[in-house]
């Protein structure tokens, strides 16, 4: 076995986590302060700048996807910024993800180039006030109008929503047929017609993220996902089940930004004439976040490459690589806090902000228990018959 990067790999993970350190690790505070409209336009700079630089497409080439890279590039981007981690999710992971897998070669040209350059913003438009977990709640419907088919319904948390160019929304076309076949993903492009961006959603955490509800009241849509009605809800558990090693990223960047918080402060604090580190409680601290987020790397590391090779496996490594490292970020940043003490209960602190962040981990793309359940599944069936 050999667990060391490649020299592509390792030169890839230095580029772009200094590329994150020294361009979008500044604007994470900047991020959660001034009017939604500024920390709009900061978003939309921060995309575009990491799309020029080529962070974007890393791991979109000719050849098919490259998770390895995916992952690297998306654990320094979450160690330098989770808000700017959880935007370009949405609009590169989940939207043009969604496209590159499963878009017609018109639709791949029409959006791909755009979103993986940085000069267009995505988003995917899933679950409903009513329905998370379970999308065969949903509402939201398509009628066929010619050629064409108009949306209606309402979305109601969308991340990039206030700046999303191009959005893919689940939808009934036929709800007879049951959620399995009767749902499709829709190409819906910003217009005059819709979709209209309403309530803009503020969160405890991802201050930074743009949010808003969609409402759409006979929206066009520029087709279906494909081509291919009946695969949307197939289409989001297979984006979901390769994502979660993106999930997982974010979890071990959380983590990472973490420990260089509070390894800092263990340095340079002093109580009872001792550095804080030097107390047993402290240390002990520090070892474990080091331990729960180099396993969540390594989970998630495995479950990629498990990905780049087929491995039958992978789809189970990558739901245990974000359970476990979206979990591991939340205790992490618990261990931190009580590191920092007063210091990092300050508002407007790194601390706090990581604190507020991680949670999202946990509850968004499959909460802990629905992969809990999926990751049982899936052990049941491998000793079927046993
Ligand atoms: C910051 C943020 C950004 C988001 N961005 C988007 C976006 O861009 N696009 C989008 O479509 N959606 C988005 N969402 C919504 C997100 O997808 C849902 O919040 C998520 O899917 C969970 O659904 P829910 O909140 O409705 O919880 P529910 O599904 O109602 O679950 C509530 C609780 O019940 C548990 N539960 C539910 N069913 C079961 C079961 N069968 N067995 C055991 N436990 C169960 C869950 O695990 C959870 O603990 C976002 C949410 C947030 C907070």
């Amino acid at each position: 076995m050999n667990y060391q990067l490649s020299a592509d790999q390792a030169r890839l993970q230095q580029d772009v986590t200094a590329f994150c350190a020294d361009v979008i690790a500044s604007r994470a505070k900047k991020l959660e302060e001034g009017v939604p409209a500024e920390r709009d336009a900061l978003m939309r700079d921060s995309l575009k700048r990491l799309g020029k630089a080529g962070w974007l497409a890393a791991g979109y080439g000719e050849g098919g996807l490259d998770h390895v890279a995916l992952y690297l590039v998306g654990e320094a981007l979450a160690r330098a910024c989770p808000a700017t981690f959880v935007s370009m999710r949405s609009s590169v992971h989940l939207c043009a993800g969604a496209i590159r897998l499963f878009g017609t070669p018109s639709q791949k040209d029409r959006y791909l180039k755009g979103l993986l350059g940085g000069d267009s913003v995505g988003a995917l438009a899933y679950s409903e006030v009513q329905a998370g977990s379970d999308l065969g709640g949903i509402t939201a419907a398509a009628q066929a109008d010619g050629n064409t088919w108009l949306l209606g319904g309402t979305k109601d948390i969308v991340v990039n929503a206030p700046l999303a160019d191009v959005f893919l929304v689940l939808a009934w076309h036929d709800r007879a047929t049951g959620p399995d076949t009767g749902m499709s993903l829709f190409l819906v492009e910003r217009s005059a017609q819709g979709p209209g961006i309403v309530g803009r959603v503020e969160t405890m955490g991802l201050k930074g993220v743009p949010i808003a509800s969609l409402s759409m009241d006979r929206c066009p849509s520029a087709g279906i996902l494909g081509d291919n009605p009946g695969q949307g809800l197939s289409q989001i558990r297979r984006l979901m089940s390769l994502g979660s090693v993106g999930m997982a990223a974010l979890g071990v960047g959380i983590g990472t930004a973490c420990m260089e918080v509070s390894t800092a402060h263990a340095k340079a604090r002093s109580a009872f004439g001792r550095k804080i580190g030097m107390y047993q409680d402290v240390g002990f601290k520090l070892a474990d976040m080091f331990a729960y987020n180099d396993l969540g790397r390594m989970l998630a590391l495995r479950a990629a490459w498990g990905f780049n090779t087929n491995d039958r496996e992978a789809d189970t490594l990558a739901a245990c690589a974000k359970l476990f490292a979206s979990e591991a970020a939340t205790k992490i940043v618990n261990w931190g806090m009580q590191i920092l003490a007063g210091h990092g209960y300050l508002a407007g602190s790194t601390m706090e902000r990581l604190y507020r962040d991680a949670k999202f981990g946990e509850i968004c793309e499959g909460t802990s228990e629905m992969l809990r359940q999926e990751i049982a599944r899936r052990e049941l069936d491998r000793f079927e018959g046993v």
